[in-house]
């Protein structure tokens, strides 16, 4: 590590010393590809932290980590570095810049100003003591959740108390238990067992135990997130000043396509107005829908009811058990229909290469080709839980490739998951929601293998954030489609295609609650710019009560006094920047996904011609052109929101 550190510093020198005239290959392309060998090295170490972790790799990590953090957040802050670019930009050569070129320059100026290139001495040391700060507290907050999530487990040895749950997650709690050499049925806090518990087990005592455990994850002894919270707030809030800037928000937002918290506000702030009087209303049916069931004197829903209530009024409402889909959906038959969908949209070949060395058994490795049968690279798929490795699902870009120097050099990446793992002798049989998460990381793949950016740093998915999930979430419109779902969805036993009569189900109950689902993640949203904007430490007091007391007006359900979620928010807290006042992009990307597969939808879901206008204009150019113009070159226009609220059955 020290090695590859004195190499990017030794560039870095360079850089700063370079004689004679700047040209763009001299300057700016020195400062693209300086911390490549750096960055490869901790991207592979950052991943295996992630995915195969343990107590001496997370050590050796998080020794190199504040050292290497500090290095980057010095690039900006090296002031021989930052005149030799500022003397390039003034050169003939720059002013004659243009394309991705001419982007970067100016991205990289904007970069260096709101790192602080030209703060006085003082104002340099101490943002580099904020970052340093911010690296290693946001790094122990990720810890905590996840030994706090780990440090949890359940065990019910009656079986009786198991009515509701449905077999599939009965046999993998008895797995579970067998493992760890226990009797009866072992619950965790990872996905899986949580949400099966919550969606369909009978015992409201087992329901409340789980939730009450979620719910205030990191919130007590060594791994309590509360400490640390309001401390990385106000670092944050601290470093935006000191930059100029109003709050983190504004800082962030400067170069996405929001571009200021105001404005990301106001479009949350919009599509709460449509969705609130749905929201109410649907809170008031699932209310008499339980009264209808178990008589006018049963109580308001508390919210380890909802979802289990919820579950019931859907099936009675749709006739529809989204267990019944299972079946039809196994992890190998879903990932060979994936790759069958992008072949006919992007002509791209993905093959599995057995024998590749892996971190897990369970891991797999794929090569990826061009219809003309040119290399574009590889990836390894990572979908099972286990205990050394982090929740949720994820793309990675272990090396981004590109063209270079008249060559194309080849991407490699990563796609992670907690999904379903077979169990009780049968394969991986996922949930819709879980094809859905396969599409989905795929989708941020396909925007890292298709990348044609020559200068790295702007390729693949190294976008604006607000941007980033639109080719994810596009990839999720294709699991709602019927002759999508044909190429892959198949009866795991009898081969048989999901039966039309279960799959209008599947069609009707998508908007089923559709606006607590907006209202959830509009809460979300809110919470994360409300604390970096408004939250004041003197005024408002504890975070945790804090964003509670916005969540609750987003809640269908009341929610307990200990109720924590923010102390377990590892999107916003878990690394220095991560989605923090950056939640709402889910649901700006949102509006742009569900208005882009309009295009599909009216040329063809396989349209090879749609599908090259998409890989062309946004899969295939990074962040060498601005998003928005991206976007309107493929749509012809601006985003619309309105294909969202038609799609979420609010419109
Ligand atoms: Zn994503």
């Amino acid at each position: 590590m020290s090695k590859l550190l004195e190499g990017a510093r030794s560039r870095l020198e360079a850089l700063a010393a370079q004689p004679g005239e700047r040209t763009f290959d001299n300057t700016m392309h020195v400062l693209d590809a300086m911390t490549e060998p750096l960055d490869y090295a901790m991207g592979v170490v950052r991943h295996l932290e992630s995915v195969a972790t343990y107590p001496e790799l997370r050590a050796a990590f998080n020794a190199a980590q504040p050292e290497v953090s500090a290095f980057y957040t010095g690039i900006p802050l090296h002031a021989e570095s930052w005149k030799g670019i500022k003397t390039f930009a003034a050169t003939s050569e720059a002013a004659g810049l243009n394309g991705a070129r001419r982007r970067f320059l100016h991205k990289t100026m904007d970069t260096f100003r709101r790192h602080g290139a030209d703060l006085d001495p003082a104002g340099k040391a101490r943002l580099e003591a904020i970052d340093v700060e911010l690296t290693q507290i946001t790094t122990k907050f990720g810890e905590n959740v996840l030994d706090a999530t780990n440090q949890f487990e359940l065990l019910v040895t009656n079986e009786s108390r198991l009515a509701g749950l449905p077999p599939t997650a009965v046999v993998s709690a008895r797995e579970s238990a067998q493992r760890k050499g226990k009797e009866g049925w072992r619950f965790t806090l990872q996905a899986p067992d949580y949400f099966a518990v919550m969606t369909y087990l009978d015992d409201p005592g087992i329901r409340r135990q789980l939730y009450d455990a979620f719910s205030v994850r990191a919130t007590t002894g060594e791994y309590d997130n509360r400490k640390i919270l309001p401390r990385i707030i106000e670092l944050r809030r601290e470093k935006a000043r000191l930059l100029g800037f109003a709050d983190f928000a504004d800082l962030v937002l400067e170069d996405r396509m929001a571009h200021t918290g105001a404005r990301a506000l106001s479009f949350l702030a919009d599509l709460k107005e449509k969705t609130v009087r749905r929201f109410r209303e649907e809170n008031l049916e699932l209310l008499e829908f339980r009264r209808s069931v178990e008589g006018p004197a049963a109580p308001e829903l508390e919210p380890w009811d909802v979802a289990y209530y919820a579950e019931k009024q859907r099936a009675a409402l749709y006739d529809f058990d989204e267990e019944a889909l299972r079946p039809y959906f196994r992890l190998e038959k879903v990932t060979e229909g994936l790759f069958d969908l992008v072949n006919r949209l992007y002509g791209i070949r993905v093959t599995e290469e057995p024998g590749t060395p892996v971190w897990d058994p369970a891991v797999r490795y794929y090569n990826m080709r061009d219809e003309e049968g040119v290399y574009i690279g590889g990836f390894y798929a990572d979908w099972y839980p286990r205990e050394n490795k982090r929740g949720g699902a994820w793309m990675d870009s272990l090396i981004t490739g590109g063209p270079a120097a008249g060559t194309f050099r080849p991407h490699l990446g990563l796609i992670c998951g907690n999904l379903t793992p077979p169990a009780g002798g049968k394969p991986a049989l996922l949930t819709h929601r879980e094809v859905e998460t396969i599409f989905h990381e795929f989708g941020h793949l396909l925007h890292h293998m298709l990348s044609r950016v020559e200068i790295r740093s702007m390729a693949g998915t190294n976008v604006a954030w607000d941007f980033v999930e639109l080719p994810s979430q596009i990839m999720e419109n294709w699991c709602w489609e019927r002759q999508a779902l044909d190429l892959f969805a198949r009866h795991w036993e009898t081969g048989e295609p999901i039966p039309e009569d279960l799959f209008q189900k599947m069609k009707r109950a998508r908007t089923f609650r559709a606006a607590n689902t907006q209202m959830r993640q509009l809460g979300f949203g809110f919470v994360d710019l409300l604390v970096h904007v408004k939250y004041d430490p003197a005024r408002d007091g504890d975070p945790v009560a804090y964003a509670r007391g916005i969540l609750q007006e987003f809640s269908p359900a009341p929610l307990p006094e200990a109720h924590a979620m923010l102390a377990a928010f590892t999107h916003l807290f878990s690394s220095p920047v991560g989605y923090g006042a950056g939640y709402y992009s889910y649901k700006w990307a949102e509006v742009l996904d569900a208005d882009a597969f309009t295009r599909f939808r009216e040329g063809g879901i396989f349209s090879r011609d749609v599908g090259q206008a998409f890989r062309a204009n946004i899969l295939s150019k990074g962040d060498s052109e601005d998003p928005a113009e991206l976007y309107r070159a493929f749509m012809g226009r601006e985003p619309d929101p309105r294909a969202l609220l038609i799609r979420s059955g609010l419109a």
